[in-house]
């Protein structure tokens, strides 16, 4: 008994009467306190590495790297990604360049915005790309913000959830990026602003121009509406990465008209004849934007415009097998942790492009026929008592599903 008082801490030399606990390792002892303070040391280091080696990633990766790394997850694009690509190597250069020159020339911040028919895949190229840079990112959806004092969110909840996402790290959102979604619903109601108060439109935009050009700005910790008593937390916006996405539906006959003008006036470099009547999105301007209802001062703050593809079948049957984590890849998945091989056949992927095409949802309707599709095999199979190692998804099944379901139900109606 006498000797076990002995015991002390090899670190700060307490014995047992002292501390709470020690730990025994192969030649000594460890106190509660000793290791708390250790777990403290080694947490700071961690985030200190993390830092660094996020500086790292920033500094390494050029244009062509991260569009190849785009590549991997996202099928087609390649406008947008090589825009991006450019744009989101700008922005860091930007940001790492500690120097000042001489001449004093300040890169300005590249805020993007992209333009494509819903489910082209804006969102997700923008999250890729926050995952490769390993930043903070969140999402947000423009048709909830109003204008400061009216119902609805405040520009600066937007922000609320960057430092969510950064796990309340000020500086680590401050590197961050947003993808602010369905920018194209807070376009200008009217061609006249002076009628009404147009406080979920042209409210926000004018809002919104602060946050991305770059301000100190006072964010609510939890979000929702401003509380006099919440004490705020200042993010500076001046290196987060803004981008933007809308379908901006109809744009083409303002681009249409934009173009039939200019070609009359012999002022375009493209003549008529040149002009890809079916893909008029990838002429987008600036201009166009202003036509739609963006007020001028956002337009200049989101100085990279870029255009998403609508997606055609055979896009759409790359997307279901293709990328990283494909669709078919990620059931396959699934169905290999029961212990069975998923095979689906050509024939189906054709299927389940064709009803995605029908449900005019660009890839996101992919996803919902698959369920459909998998379901009664994802339900059964986890039970069987000796489920068979190989289960093939072929066309007649396949159909069969989709028939059966709510969903063709829906399409029908
Ligand atoms: P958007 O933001 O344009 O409405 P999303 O990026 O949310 O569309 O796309 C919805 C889903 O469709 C994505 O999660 C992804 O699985 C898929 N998807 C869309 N476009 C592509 C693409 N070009 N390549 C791969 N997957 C895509």
């Amino acid at each position: 008994m006498a000797k076990e008082n002995y015991i002390k801490c090899s670190f700060c030399g307490r014995d047992k009467r002292e501390a709470k606990m020690l730990i025994a390792g192969q030649n000594g002892h460890i106190c509660e306190l000793c290791v708390a303070e250790a777990y403290k040391i080694v947490s700071a280091d961690i985030e200190i590495s993390k830092k660094e080696s996020a500086k790292q990633t920033l500094t390494l990766l050029k244009p062509a790297a991260i569009k190849k790394y785009l590549d991997d997850y996202i099928i087609g694009q390649d406008d947008a990604k090589k825009v991006l690509s450019v744009a989101v190597y700008n922005h860091f250069k930007r940001i790492t360049s500690t120097v000042k020159t001489e001449d004093e020339i300040e890169i300005e911040k590249s805020n993007v915005i992209l333009v494509g028919e819903t489910g082209t895949g804006k969102t997700l190229m923008a999250r890729t790309i926050a995952k490769l840079l390993n930043v903070p990112f969140c999402i947000a959806d423009a048709t909830v913000l109003t204008e400061a004092g009216y119902v609805g969110e405040d520009v600066e909840s937007v922000l609320t959830r960057l430092l969510q996402a950064a796990n309340y790290d000020v500086e680590s959102t401050e590197r961050g990026i947003v993808f602010i979604d369905e920018i194209d619903k807070i376009a200008r109601k009217s061609d006249n602003p002076s009628i009404t108060r147009d406080v979920s439109g042209e409210g926000v935009q004018q809002a919104l121009l602060k946050l991305l050009e770059g301000s100190v700005v006072n964010v609510p910790p939890q979000g929702g509406r401003k509380h006099p008593d919440a004490k705020m937390i200042q993010v500076n916006t001046k290196n987060v990465l803004f981008i933007c996405g809308g379908a901006f539906d109809g744009i083409e006959k303002k681009i249409a008209s934009r173009l039939n003008t200019q070609a009359i006036g012999f002022s375009n470099s493209i003549s008529t004849a040149e002009i890809d009547k079916a893909n008029l999105l990838q002429y987008v301007s600036p201009q166009d934007l202003k036509s739609f209802g963006l007020i001028p001062e956002l337009i200049g703050r989101l100085p990279v415009l870029t255009y998403l593809q609508p997606l055609d079948a055979a896009t759409l049957r790359s997307i279901l097998t293709e990328p990283k984590n494909a669709l078919i890849k990620q059931y396959q998945r699934l169905f290999e942790m029961e212990g069975v091989k998923l095979e689906v056949t050509d024939d189906v992927l054709g299927l389940i492009v064709e009803k995605a095409i029908e449900f005019k949802l660009g890839a996101r309707g992919l996803r919902s026929i698959c369920e459909v599709i998998m379901l009664d095999a994802m339900y059964d199979i986890p039970s069987e008592e000796n489920p068979k190692k190989k289960f093939t998804i072929d066309l007649a099944y396949g159909k069969e599903k989709l028939e059966k379901s709510k969903l063709a139900k829906l399409m029908a109606a």
